[in-house]
């Protein structure tokens, strides 16, 4: 890697005129909010401004730092920033932060929470980043953009195959979205479903611990869905399942005491009854949700019922509906399951519900069809 230092190589003097220079060249777009901000309105008042942090004509500790540290402080920057601002703070800071932050190994390390772009916020600059991400190694932006352009932007063969890429770096949520795409032959034909090959997807998402992955599995082996029928491996994924729930509980401890004592609300066996927290749904979820909500569906089309999933069919009635009360339908099995113990448990016909009371089955969602 080249080290540099500003001691050892003056900049050119055209360099140091204008420290937006760069960002506009690559496009990103930060400048000018950050102008309008600072009442910015000259490139001299814009290089004064930089001076103030150091990073202007004169030379000062900052320029003494070769390249390769400032490098390796921003790629733990990217990893551990928790929002998108985090890391686009100190890019608009100077022009020699600008130029390093784009660099491959800041961007491959970049942490899903400085991706985690609201729809609303939606533009060719966020696009691009994402992009210049993906291309840069990064797995979390490859399945991030991959879902956005698979669901929102219609462009299915591009998003399938970011996911791929994440997928073949062991990405567990890609992998189990594209068992889901896999399982409902989504962005094609009803006779482009390959229930085994949904099914060979899942088992790698869940080997990594993916919950829903997990979930799923379970049900299709308690179902025969694509595998040959085995009720007690599905069960013992099911438990797997809870248990992975459980671990990402903040106080395990205290959640485990709760259900010493009997009480409590904790997700462990929630899928034999115990009440369950709603999780944290992926940023790529929380986008589709409200990109959706915003701009709505095409004609026919329906969301998947769990609230924080946000995918939509592909093509008419290619989701699955609930056997009992028809009013709801499903991308997966996992959803469905979640959404039942989450809320529809409560809101399925109440005389079916009392028959599965009555039964004893109360914590078990029915048979989707369909
Ligand atoms: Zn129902
Ligand atoms: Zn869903």
């Amino acid at each position: 890697m080249q080290t540099r230092s500003g001691f050892c190589y003056p900049r050119p003097e055209s360099d140091n005129q204008d420290p937006f220079r760069g960002k506009r060249k690559l496009g990103l777009g930060f400048g000018e909010p950050y102008r309008k901000r600072h009442r910015l309105s000259s490139s001299s008042e814009a290089a004064a401004a930089a001076g103030e942090y150091g990073c202007g004509s004169g030379h000062d500790l900052f320029d003494g730092i070769p390249d390769d540290l400032v490098l390796l402080i921003l790629s733990k920057l990217s990893a551990s920033a928790t929002s998108p601002s985090d890391l686009f703070a100190v890019l608009i800071t100077c022009k020699r932060l600008k130029k390093l932050g784009v660099n491959p190994m800041v961007l491959a390390k970049v942490s899903a929470k400085s991706m985690a772009i609201r729809a609303s916020k939606w533009c060719e600059s966020a696009h691009r980043f994402l992009k210049l991400c993906a291309d840069s190694g990064n797995l979390e932006a490859c399945y991030t953009l991959g879902m956005i352009r698979f669901y929102c932007l219609g462009s299915r063969g591009n998003g399938a195959a970011m996911m791929a890429r994440a997928a073949m770096g062991s990405h567990a949520a890609a992998l189990y979205a594209l068992a889901v795409i896999q399982f409902n032959g989504s962005g094609g034909a009803k006779t482009d479903k390959d229930l085994r090959a949904g099914v060979a997807l899942c088992a790698r998402a869940a080997f990594l611990g993916h919950i829903d992955a997990l979930r799923e599995l379970g049900h299709c082996l308690q179902d025969g869905y694509g595998v040959r029928r085995n009720v007690t491996e599905g069960r013992r994924f099911l438990i797997q399942a809870n248990l992975q729930e459980l671990a990402t509980v903040p106080d395990a401890a205290a959640a485990a005491m709760a259900i010493g004592g009997g009480g409590g609300v904790c997700p462990l066996l929630s899928d034999f009854g115990w009440a369950l927290e709603e999780r944290e749904e992926h940023a790529a979820n929380r986008f589709m949700v409200e990109w959706f909500t915003a701009k709505g569906l095409e004609e026919g089309m329906r969301m998947c019922s769990h609230g924080g999933c946000g995918r939509p069919e592909t093509r008419r009635h290619e989701f699955r509906r609930c056997s009992v009360c028809g009013a709801v339908n499903y991308c997966s099995r996992a959803c469905q399951a979640l959404h039942w113990k989450l809320a529809h448990k409560a809101e399925c016909t109440p005389m079916d519900r009392w028959n599965l009371a009555v039964a004893g089955a109360g914590a078990a969602p029915p048979a989707a069809m369909g």
